[in-house]
């Protein structure tokens, strides 16, 4: 049985890259077999995880996904990078940009990435994917292969406006795409505790959704480790592992093996 996870939200900067290595990590170091897909064109994903120069790549998503409108055979490891920490890697890159563009006239352009996860499913246990901060097509292809959403949250704005137009798209995708996409959770991210402001923000959150919505307990706090880890190509837990960062995907990981998700309806969360 294997799980795919979409990692989205439409605001950019909010933790989603962050989230989605350590959560991918974290998931292999428990001996999960795990396959990372990088789906926003910034390839900040692959960067965080070693690949210095992902538009100099011969082989991407967006290669992949070529293939797939061409009808082409889709082979899985074509262009796989693995990664020290026991993660597989489909590296996305600028390329990604031109090709949700040239989707448009595409037939099924919604499902294009789902043969390639459908195929993928095969050999891996975890499939999580990195979300560009838009709800555009891909965006809207990772939705609609997923079998459910991790929506990390700043807790540093007031994100209401933004996070129901999202619940929105996921309730759309659910009804119209994939009827089996779930809401795993909303992560709160760089909680500053030292600030009342961050506490304040992080308990309004869990007040307008928990009761429709699960809403992770662990919370993510800001952590200047957390913020260079880009540029160190490894996760968390090799970079610090006994930061608090590090402690806070851990247990956050925790839950997600619990599977907290609730079963969700749109009405009730908007
Ligand atoms: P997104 O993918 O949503 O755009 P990122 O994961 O790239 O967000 O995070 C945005 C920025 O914040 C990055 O510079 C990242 O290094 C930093 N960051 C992420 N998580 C934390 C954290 N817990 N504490 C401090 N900085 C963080
Ligand atoms: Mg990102």
């Amino acid at each position: 049985m294997s799980k795919v996870i979409a990692v989205a939200n439409q605001k950019g900067g909010v933790g989603k890259t962050v989230t989605s290595v350590n959560l991918g990590i974290g998931l292999a170091r428990e001996g999960h077999k795990i396959l990372m897909i990088d789906a926003d064109p910034q390839g900040s994903m692959s960067i965080s995880l070693g690949c210095d120069e992902p538009d100099r790549l011969d082989f991407s998503l967006a290669t992949a996904l070529v293939n797939i409108i061409n009808d082409e055979p889709v082979d899985v490891s074509q262009g796989i990078i693995h990664h020290p920490e026991g993660v597989d890697l489909m590296p996305g890159n600028i390329e990604l940009s031109s090709l949700e563009i040239s989707m448009t006239g595409v037939i099924s352009r919604e499902t294009i990435l789902r043969e390639y996860v459908d195929k993928a499913r095969e050999a891996y246990e975890y499939i999580i994917i990195d979300c560009m901060p838009s709800l555009g097509m891909m965006t809207i292809n990772a939705l609609a292969c997923a079998d459910s959403v991790i929506i990390p949250c700043q807790a540093a704005y007031l994100p209401v406006k933004g996070l129901q137009q999202l619940i929105k798209t996921i309730g759309r995708v659910k009804r119209q795409l994939n009827p089996k996409l779930e809401i795993e959770g909303i992560l709160i991210t760089m909680v500053d505790n030292r600030t009342n402001y961050a506490k304040d923000i992080a308990a309004q959150i869990y007040e307008a959704y928990s009761s429709s919505i699960n809403v992770f307990e662990t919370e993510i706090p800001l952590s200047v480790r957390a913020a260079e880890i880009s540029a160190s190509g490894s996760s968390l837990y090799v970079y610090d592992p006994k930061g608090k960062a590090a402690f806070a995907y851990t247990s956050f990981i925790k839950e997600v093996l619990n599977d907290g998700t609730k079963s969700w309806s749109e009405s009730k969360a908007i």
